[in-house]
């Protein structure tokens, strides 16, 4: 007894996206990214799927970080932001997990740090400017850090501002360059849009987001096109049809008028499962596998769809609303978004299955 509408989690995908981009960036490692409940695909589900291939994670959040350590992962496990209080180092040093220094109050934090000790990834900020020290604080900060007891090995860190786009890294791979000339310390830079697109940045370790799950950090470049298949398939089916006569509208504020007459369908899905309420009408959806269009508001429980294309759908006729057959990133580019916000955004009532174990 349920609604119809669930999001397939495949495994499978996880770890061919895992070694799509092994294979891009084949002589660094690759932290796999699973902040945010892994981007929305659960994150104890993406680290059983990973564990034995990944060469370790990353994420933002230090008490998922502990439990991820404690569910048995014994490679590396990255705070992509580190630690928020001072008061977590003895806890974090004796899980093991490594911190990003980010700031001045991190720092001096470690400073006076007298317990086990850590792992460090001295962050730079090279034209993000929300974290990081500026290139030219870069060899002070570092020289502090080298002194502190408590941090047993240092690497060096960036995350790019523009990797995606026609900007590209070139001045952040200058500046991170002048911050780190003859330091001899192991570096990561790239995102999944530097794994792909740069080469140059890939160093000793990589940070895989996005492309782990399927989509693309690109607007020009699709995720097939990449290699990387989608690991997370929200599928529902219609519970109702309506048969409109021309001039009639649909839903909420009336904002879709039907110009001739017309079929509609009504999906068990809106936007509190994580749809986009500001898709528009028009956004792309799979009626039985047939690409069809949304039509008027997506409101909290329900999206309507055009049934033209699909004149043999009915009551319980399955619905894509992204994932297989249906980029994620289509979808939030109808949105004015990018699929790592709708994925990150599947509620909690949605039923989440697990394929490809
Ligand atoms: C989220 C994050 C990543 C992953 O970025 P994608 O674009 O999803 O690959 C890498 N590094 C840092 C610091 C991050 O916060």
């Amino acid at each position: 007894m349920s609604r119809p509408l669930r999001a397939t989690i495949d495994l499978a995908a996880l770890r061919h996206n895992y070694g799509v981009a092994k294979r891009a960036a084949p002589r660094s490692r690759v932290l796999a990214v699973v902040k945010a409940n892994a981007y929305g695909h659960g994150l104890e589900r993406a680290a059983r799927a990973l564990a034995a291939t990944a060469d370790g994670f990353a994420l933002i959040e230090p008490e998922y970080a502990v439990r991820l350590r404690e569910s048995g992962f014994e490679r590396e496990i990255l705070l992509l932001e580190g630690f928020f209080e001072a008061g977590e180092l003895p806890q974090l040093a004796a899980a093991n997990i490594a911190t990003a220094v980010a700031t001045e109050e991190q720092l001096r934090a470690l400073e006076a740090y007298r317990g086990g000790a850590l792992d460090a990834y001295l962050k730079i900020n090279t034209g993000m400017n929300r974290l990081g020290f500026a290139p030219q604080r870069a060899k002070a900060a570092l020289e502090r850090l080298r002194a502190c007891p408590g941090v047993r090995s240092i690497t060096l860190m960036t995350h790019f501002a523009t990797s995606d786009g026609p900007e590209g890294i070139d001045d952040a791979m200058q500046r991170f360059g002048s911050a780190t000339a003859g330091v001899p310390f192991p570096k990561s830079l790239a995102n999944s849009a530097a794994i792909f697109a740069h080469p140059q940045s890939h160093a000793d370790t990589v940070r895989l987001g996005i492309a782990l799950y399927g989509a693309t950090p690109f607007s020009d470049r699709t995720a097939a096109s990449l290699g990387v298949k989608p690991a997370m398939t929200l599928t529902s089916a219609l519970i109702a049809v309506q048969d409109l006569e021309a001039g009639e509208t649909i839903g909420y504020g009336a904002t879709f008028r039907a110009a001739q007459p017309m079929r509609v369908g009504v999906v068990a899905c809106g936007y509190a499962d994580g749809y986009p309420r500001h898709a528009a009408s028009g956004a792309p959806v799979l009626v039985d596998g047939v690409r069809s269009r949304t039509a008027g508001r997506v409101s909290m429980d329900l999206i309507t769809v055009d049934l033209t294309p699909v004149p043999g759908a009915g009551v319980g006729t399955p619905v894509t609303l992204w994932g297989e057959g249906l980029p994620i990133d289509d979808v939030a580019g109808s949105a004015g978004t990018v699929g790592y916000e709708l994925m990150c955004a599947l509620a909690p009532r949605v039923r989440v299955v697990e394929a490809g174990a």
